[in-house]
């Protein structure tokens, strides 16, 4: 049974490497020269072009290279038998604890405006926020969104945490559902969203929204380019409403030249990279779901087409 990697633009050496280091006999092939179709039950996929899977009638398993699956499941041609499955990694959700942490302190210590005073050689003491005065607000408490509350938290921050389900994380004041929604939104001085991207969930910062946030709310996205409208947060940081926005994610990435972001004086741009999959890290868990495929055993961190993550 072959596994193959289906990918648009991924760097995919790390990857192979990786996978041969760990089972230098795996036979691994990359798509489109997988040779004979009918052997291929197993891919990991990221971007893949939209209907490359329905060349493959054995396939049972796509495992995304990543821990989103939305650029999975917006293929609406996945065949039925086939089971998707995520990474969770330990290193990905630590990276994104630290990122996160990153940007709210640089709001609060307000090291953005440094950064622009030294280019004027302004010596300028600022006053600053400390983490106790200051509320987040993190949509998502799955595995990034808990971990970011958690570090948040433990750096003396005021959490609150938006999920669909009720849960329950310590010192974490847990809103949960639609309902809930404009209330954990009134009290978030930051905004952080970590949800997946899903028919729910896009689009889902825009002006409406974004307007429910306190007067100078800063927002950072590090989970998918089209939970925001970007227009409307335009629209919001220009009319004032929003003091910010660190955005690491994008509608169209690489973010386009002469994208108003760019040269925005109060939007921080990353290019994706807030937390990035290691293929040394992860690819004992994709050879452990592939053993799994082949002895007929239940796949782990399988994904919900239901509910889209
Ligand atoms: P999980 O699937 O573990 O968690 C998703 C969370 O979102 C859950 O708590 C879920 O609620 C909540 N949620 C989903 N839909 C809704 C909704 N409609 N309303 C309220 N809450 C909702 O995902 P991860 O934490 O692993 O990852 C989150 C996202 O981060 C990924 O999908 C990906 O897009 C992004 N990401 C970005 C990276 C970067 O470098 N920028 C790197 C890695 C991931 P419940 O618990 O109740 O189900």
């Amino acid at each position: 049974m072959s596994i193959i990697i289906v990918s648009k633009g991924k760097e995919l050496e790390p990857w192979v490497e990786a996978l041969k280091e760990k089972r230098p006999d795996l036979d691994l092939r990359i798509h489109p020269d997988t040779g004979n179709h009918q052997d291929v039950a197993f891919a990991l996929a990221w971007n893949h072009p939209i209907g490359a899977f329905q060349e493959y009638p054995n396939l049972k398993c796509i495992s995304s290279m990543g821990a989103g699956v939305d650029h999975i499941l917006k293929d609406p041609n996945i065949p039925e038998q086939v089971t998707v499955t995520r990474i969770i990694d330990e290193n990905l959700t630590q990276d994104m604890g630290e990122f996160v942490a990153a940007q709210v302190l640089s709001y609060t210590r307000t090291l953005q405006e440094y950064k622009a005073q030294q280019a004027e050689q302004t010596w300028q003491p600022l006053p600053y926020k400390r983490a106790k005065e200051v509320r987040v607000g993190v949509m998502g408490l799955g595995k990034l969104g808990a971990h970011v509350a958690k570090v948040l938290t433990a750096l003396g921050f005021q959490v609150s945490g938006w999920a669909k389900s009720e849960k329950k994380l310590d010192e974490v004041a847990v809103y949960t559902g639609q309902e809930a929604f404009d209330g954990f939104l009134a009290e978030a001085e930051v905004l952080v969203c970590l949800l997946p991207l899903t028919e729910e969930t896009k689009g889902i910062l825009n002006k409406d929204t974004l307007a429910k946030l306190p007067q100078g709310a800063y927002v950072i996205n590090v989970a998918r380019g089209e939970h925001v409208v970007e227009e409307d947060l335009l629209e919001m940081l220009d009319k004032g409403h929003l003091s910010g926005a660190a955005l690491d994610v994008f509608e169209q990435e690489p973010l386009p030249q002469g994208h108003p972001f760019w040269k925005h004086p109060r939007v921080f741009v990353t290019p994706h990279m807030a937390s990035k999959t290691d293929p040394a890290s992860v690819v004992p868990q994709v050879l452990e779901n592939y053993d799994r495929l082949k002895s007929g055993k239940p796949l782990q961190n399988i994904v919900s087409s239901q509910k889209g993550y």
